[in-house]
């Protein structure tokens, strides 16, 4: 199963993602996990990324294009993948049909999550409040700033990749706004056909 999860930030790709993992054994590539771990662990793309990412910014195609493309030939991801927070520009949509072709691979689905943008700047206010109280780091962009620019970067240049996926014909949306398990039910029911 070799899937993308789209939608902007809060729309819970992170939480259906982590579900999938464990129903498919295949990894969750979370392109802002995998950010975040290199700014940790300040490698020459984590020094690079950092700044952009913490105003709430779009980290240029080239690096983010290059990580995918190294991340989806290892081991671990043989049988297939859960693509998180990629692609977000259309340049990237396009680069990833590219390279899965050099690799002779395909997409099973392309799922979007539609949620009402009024919801989400309190998801994310949430899920600040939850890593609190877990004792965790809240994201540095995780704030309401940073979080207008994240938005703005998802209509402006995301927002397009979902109409690049529907003028292909291969988009499936389905209502991020019901519960939790709910939204589960009914990711496993258009993964189903
Ligand atoms: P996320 O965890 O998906 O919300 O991503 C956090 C941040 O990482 C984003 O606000 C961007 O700065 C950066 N980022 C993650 N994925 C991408 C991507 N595909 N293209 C550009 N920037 C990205």
């Amino acid at each position: 199963m070799r899937l993308i999860l789209l939608g902007p930030p809060g729309a819970g790709k992170g939480t259906q993602a982590a579900r999938l993992v464990e129903k498919f054994k295949i990894p969750q590539l979370s392109t802002g996990d995998m950010l975040r771990a290199a700014v940790k662990a300040g490698t020459p793309v984590g020094l690079q990324a950092k700044a952009v990412m913490d105003a709430g910014g779009l980290v240029s195609d080239e690096i983010v294009v290059g990580i995918i493309s190294d991340r989806i030939e290892e081991k671990d991801a043989a049988n297939g993948f859960i693509l998180d927070g990629f692609p977000r520009t259309v340049a990237q949509a396009e680069a990833l049909n590219a390279l899965l072709a050099r690799k002779h691979m395909e997409l099973d689905a392309i799922v979007e999550l539609k949620v009402d943008e009024n919801a989400l700047l309190s998801r994310i206010e949430k899920r600040a409040a939850e890593t609190v109280a877990a004792g965790g780091t809240v994201r540095a962009d995780d704030n309401p700033d940073a979080f207008k620019v994240r938005l703005e970067a998802y209509r402006v240049q995301t927002a397009p990749v979902s109409a690049y996926y529907a003028s292909k014909g291969t988009l499936k949306t389905i209502d991020g706004m019901k519960p939790i398990d709910e939204v589960s039910k009914a990711l496993d029911a258009v993964l189903a056909n």
